[in-house]
């Protein structure tokens, strides 16, 4: 009974908000992506290119007025459940009985991705959720996140960003939900966020507000009026059912919310909120070795692993900063001096 009162809540959220979407939203018509129109009830995939980007894209237009909900996955080179997850979605979807429009961006950085590249692109070595909203002149990743700025982020009204743990990272599941100091906007990108069902949600206001300097893929959406999520599935850059079938899961939650399809979001009956993420920094360049893993409680001070030099000698012991629980570690050894081989959320 707690679970359906919950539901109608989250369903009436996303209701109130395509109530609010203009009339020649909801009026069904050729949906434009990359100068390719997808007619109303038609799903074409294809790559989306225009100069030097090149993008693999499922346009899914529904023969039904609705949202448009942009669902991306391999932002970063080696974050893989995603895009099997997306692919099983995109094949299955039914243009003639969906409601409004989802596009699929299966793999949005095509040159980390044949790299091996944990998070940069090999063409100029940036990292592009860290480059928007890009610049048509720029480098190669400057003009992917110009391209997705313009031709994708524009006619969303709904954004997930689906990533992993790379092959250096554990990771327990969550999905970031970003704030950015606009009530109803913010409101409704946590009930987004509940909708997918995951556990594990992290309030995130930490990204600048301007759109002109929106940084990060999600948050070029934030900054642009539309709910924007990060999720987070699967780790260590592996490609297994679990995490495949929950990020299938999850996308699908997405679906239920904005009802394009008949069925219910389901939130996780236990959600936890996090109300930040704080990092320990090693001091040194050296090997990390873990005593802790995802998923454990632990206090301040809590030991979280050693740092010792290229002769095998401990040169720092790792301590947690806050009492919290491990959200993320780095389970291979290579660690650099300053940066984190641990974080930690910290609960509400
Ligand atoms: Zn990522």
């Amino acid at each position: 009974m707690y679970m359906l009162k919950r539901v109608g809540k989250l369903k009436a959220a996303a209701l109130t908000f395509l109530c609010l979407l203009s009339t020649s939203t909801l009026a069904k018509e050729g949906f434009e992506l990359v100068g390719v129109s997808t007619q109303p009830g038609q799903k074409q995939a294809y790559m989306a290119t225009e100069g030097d980007v090149s993008l693999p894209v499922t346009v899914i237009n529904g023969a039904q007025p609705g949202p448009v909900l942009l669902l991306a996955a391999g932002t970063h080179g080696d974050e893989f459940p995603a895009i099997f997850a997306l692919q099983k979605l995109a094949k299955e979807l039914d243009a003639k009985t969906l409601k409004g429009t989802v596009v699929v961006l299966h793999l949005s950085n095509l040159d980390g991705f044949h790299g091996h590249r944990l998070a940069l692109n090999p063409k100029d070595e940036k990292n592009l959720n860290r480059e928007f909203p890009g610049d048509k002149n720029g480098t190669a990743t400057e003009q992917i996140a110009e391209l997705l700025t313009r031709e994708f982020i524009a006619p969303a009204d709904f954004f997930v960003d689906m990533h992993s743990g790379s092959s250096n990272q554990k990771l327990l599941d969550h999905v970031y939900s970003p704030f950015v100091g606009d009530k109803a906007l913010d409101d409704l990108t946590f009930e987004f966020a509940k909708a997918t069902g995951m556990q594990h949600i992290v309030m995130y206001g930490d990204r600048p507000r301007d759109p002109a300097n929106s940084i990060s893929f999600p948050n070029t959406a934030m900054t642009r009026g539309k709910p924007g999520l990060t999720t987070e599935i699967g780790h260590l850059a592996q490609r297994d059912e679990a995490s495949i079938e929950f990020a299938y899961q999850v996308a699908k939650n997405s679906l239920y919310f904005l009802d394009m399809l008949p069925g219910d979001a389901i939130p996780h009956s236990q959600p936890v909120i996090y109300k930040d993420i704080e990092y320990a920094k090693s001091d040194f360049d050296g090997l990390f070795t873990p005593v802790v893993t995802i998923g454990d409680m632990v206090t301040k001070g809590t030991k979280i692993g050693l740092i010792s030099d290229y002769f095998g000698n401990v040169v720092q012991t790792i301590k947690a900063p806050s009492d919290g629980i491990i959200m993320m570690i780095n389970e291979t050894p290579p660690i650099k001096k300053g940066k984190s081989p641990v974080a930690i959320g910290i609960a509400q």
